[in-house]
């Protein structure tokens, strides 16, 4: 007997498991696993989805016109370059679809993403890492794993999840270093927490050149994660692609609306932002002092390394007791790191003890 099956690869992928949001037993629960942003959303959105859901037996604006106006103009973009997706990790996906294959090379770096692999097999293609200096992304490194088959080049920049990044002059040469068939998307998904003057999202980048994607997500600094918004912005052959793979409707009206709202809510954003530039340094500083390794994070998250996999482990099952929920890193190759996102000051300090307690430093 004969049953279905999917195409070559598909049952190699091993299923992404998101963030844990529950610590069974714990009092009140931190969840710091998924790098959702500290302060929640914008009062405005929340008021933007409420009142949207009176209309929602209507289709959504398929063009999400509104919305990447407002995209365009927050952001210095020009609109016609912007496709919305549901999520970043929609446009991901269909980047791969679009541009690779079987036989293709997907590029990204050691450490990069779990959804650059992920997609690319989905797609059928084979994804290739790229040996990294000290947890963060090389150009000359990702250039040398070009081959005659490679297609894309993923680059998280900072990156998820060591939170490490390269600076603009850096990003620039690796697109130097790229033969022009090779599509580059950069992937800026943390741009917003970054106020570093040599760091470039990647705006100007895909202006000048034909073979640029930036992709930006509302799920973390705009904490808008539970509705699925990211856009991506490109060369209109890129966008044209997008656009005619994507499904008509697939930015819900909550997302559009909430969207907006966030976009207008500076003052929120704005407070997320220093927030974060407060706890980032003051959480690796006292991971630091607790005797861990943590590489220079400009994002929303440090990553916490342990002696070991079984130090890694059972500091996490610890924290779990505390109700301190992190991120386990096996699937990325680094079993001995948890990842902490930065979350409200009594968070950040419950960590920080629990951490203390479990490593005998109190
Ligand atoms: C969180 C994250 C995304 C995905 O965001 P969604 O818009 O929620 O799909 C994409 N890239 C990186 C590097 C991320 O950390």
């Amino acid at each position: 007997m004969t049953t279905p099956s999917p195409r070559p690869g598909i049952l190699d992928i091993a299923p992404y498991v998101g963030g844990v949001h529950a610590a069974p037993g714990a009092g009140r629960v931190m969840v710091l696993s998924s790098n959702e942003g500290a302060l929640g959303p914008s009062q405005k959105a929340m008021a933007a989805c409420r009142k949207a859901a009176g209309t929602m037996h209507r289709y959504p604006d398929g063009a999400a016109q509104d919305l990447r106006n407002a995209i365009g103009n927050r952001f210095g973009c020009e609109t016609s370059r912007i496709v919305c997706g549901a999520g970043s990790d929609e446009l991901i996906a269909l980047l791969v679809r679009a541009y690779a294959g079987p036989g293709d090379e997907v590029l990204y770096s050691r450490h990069g993403f779990l959804m650059y692999p992920l997609a690319a097999m989905g797609a059928g293609a084979t994804p290739v890492t790229a040996p990294e200096v000290d947890l963060t992304a090389d150009v000359d490194s990702l250039l040398g794993q070009v081959t005659a088959h490679t297609r894309m080049l993923f680059l998280a920049n900072p990156n998820n999840p060591t939170g490490t990044y390269i600076p603009a002059d850096a990003l620039a040469r690796l697109r130097e270093g790229l033969r022009e068939d090779v599509l580059m998307v950069v992937d800026s998904a943390y741009a917003e927490f970054v106020s570093r003057n040599d760091y470039d999202a990647g705006i100007g980048l895909v202006e000048a050149h034909d073979n640029v994607v930036m992709l930006r997500t509302f799920s973390k600094i705009f904490g808008l994660a539970a509705l699925r918004l990211g856009w991506a912005y490109g060369p209109p052959e890129v966008i044209d692609v997008l656009n005619r793979l994507r499904g008509p409707f697939n930015v819900n009206a909550a997302a559009q609306a909430a969207g907006i709202a966030a976009l207008e809510d500076t003052a929120h954003t704005e407070a997320c932002r220093k927030h974060n530039e407060i706890w980032l340094p003051w959480l690796t500083g006292e991971l630091e002092g607790l005797g861990l390794a943590v590489p220079r994070s400009i994002a929303n998250f440090a990553l916490a390394r342990f002696a070991d996999k079984a130090a890694a482990d059972s500091a996490y099952a610890h924290l779990m007791s505390r109700g301190v929920i992190a991120r386990r890193m096996g699937a990325y190759g680094l079993p001995e790191s948890l990842r902490i996102t930065v979350g409200q000051e009594d968070e950040m300090r419950a960590t920080v003890s629990a951490l203390a307690e479990h490593l005998g430093a109190s």
